[in-house]
């Protein structure tokens, strides 16, 4: 038997059946009209924004990653609560302009951005983090074509890297931003061509649980970005010091604990250089934000035996959900916290392999959790599914039916 991940503290249950926003599992898949449906509970989102803001020093601003999950309902509430919101391509740009985000609020970093992407920024007046030196040439000239002053910040791959994290995006040779000791140099070239010069993004890396690592990259960046500054001989007027908040995915994962990063961070600003003393500094985080306000729903199609062992087929698998099937980062496949929705704290009565409907050994949903007695019609809950869900599967694999994203409000369903 291998054990599942933790389930989110925040779902209830009513007479065995998982409640999601005050809706009954069931009751959802009835209003969505099929299953497999992702849900995202708005609220629980709100609750982790509130708790930000109670565990990090004031002047830190948050911004939303929107590459987590950018569902337009999504997108929008996490628009209205948060400081600005962050893209990793043109189609992203284009989502939240149509969710009517502030664009002076936006930024936009990615390697291998196409001209008519960085016209789209540059034209709607968003931030870019400039990701190479030819990246930089191109959107100054695409500036003047149009005549606009851009805005530019330049994401640094810094010399050090966010320990622990499960994926690692600084530090060593990397596609992602300007090696640090090369900054200055092209800072001052496009102070000299006359862009807004921003600041730094320094991003470097994603899904750590460890305070100390987390604290030491903070602290790392922002002696980073003086020292830059200093090279430059200019104050940034903003550095975004990434994110990598992670949260519990599999048996031992132990949520970070971020009113600890808060005070830390809170004794690094504190103690910061002089020359960044008016800059704005802010963070970025998507997992952190939506991932435990998501819960992927699929049905169970079919209860089989093979050898002794007994397998759930269900209608959800890894073409909805890449990253519960251990396929999307993880080494090792680890189980999601997943439950037979249900049944919600039933006996277990055994244990079971959940798959999905993919002609593939890789479509697993849980391997060998324990279950409680579950039957054709019964649903499968996978947890911690707010995030890197179905934006980050592959949809079309095998050509099946897509799965239906649902938000919850205040009790309400929204479609
Ligand atoms: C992926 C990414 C994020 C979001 O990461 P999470 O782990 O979801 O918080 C933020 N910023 C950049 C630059 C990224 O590439």
């Amino acid at each position: 038997m291998k054990p599942i991940g933790p389930i989110p503290a925040a779902f209830a249950t009513q007479q065995g059946e998982l409640m999601i926003g005050g809706c009954g599992v069931s009751d959802l898949a009835v209003r969505t009209g099929q299953t497999p449906f992702f849900v995202y509970d708005l609220d629980l989102a709100t609750a982790q924004v509130e708790r930000f803001r109670a565990a990090m020093p004031n002047e830190i601003h948050l911004h939303y990653a929107v590459k987590a999950n950018p569902h337009p309902a999504v997108i929008k509430h996490l628009m209205s609560l948060t400081d600005g919101l962050d893209m990793a391509s043109g189609g992203e740009l284009e989502r939240v302009r149509d969710c009517g985000a502030a664009m002076e609020h936006v930024s936009f970093a990615g390697p291998g951005k196409r001209d008519p992407e960085l016209e789209l920024a540059i034209s709607l007046g968003a931030t870019l983090n400039l990701e190479s030196e030819n990246e930089a040439v191109r959107a100054l000239a695409i500036a003047e074509r149009l005549g606009v002053t851009p805005r530019l910040a330049v994401r640094v791959n810094p010399d050090f890297e966010l320990k622990g994290s499960g994926m690692s995006m600084g530090g060593g040779a990397k596609p992602f931003g300007i090696d640090q000791e090369r900054v200055p140099a092209l800072v001052r070239k496009l102070i000299a061509a006359g862009a807004d010069w921003r600041g730094f993004h320094i991003y470097s890396g994603s899904q750590s649980l460890d305070v100390d690592a987390i604290a030491e990259c903070q602290r790392a960046s922002i002696a980073l970005a003086a020292d830059l500054a200093h090279a430059i001989g200019e104050t940034p007027k903003s550095v975004n010091l990434g994110g990598g908040f992670g949260i519990p995915y599999t048996a031992n994962d132990v949520p970070l604990d971020v009113e600890s990063v808060g005070s830390r961070l809170s004794q690094a600003l504190s103690a910061r250089d002089a020359i960044l003393q008016d800059t704005q500094f802010m963070i970025e985080l998507g997992r952190w934000l939506i991932g435990e306000a998501g819960v992927y729903v699929a049905k169970i199609l079919d209860r089989k035996e093979s050898k002794g062992e007994l397998f759930f087929v269900t209608d959800g698998g890894m073409h909805h959900h890449l990253a519960a099937s251990g396929n999307f980062g993880m080494v090792m496949k680890r189980n999601y916290p997943v439950a037979i929705a249900s049944h919600m704290g039933a006996e277990t009565v055994g244990s079971a392999t959940i798959v999905g409907p993919l002609c593939t050994p890789l479509d697993k949903l849980a391997a060998d959790m324990a279950v409680p007695e579950a039957q054709i019609g019964d649903y499968v809950a996978v947890f911690a599914s707010g995030a890197y869900g179905l934006s980050a599967s592959p949809v079309h694999f095998l050509s099946h039916p897509m799965a239906s994203e649902i938000v919850v409000k205040g009790g309400k369903i929204t479609i």
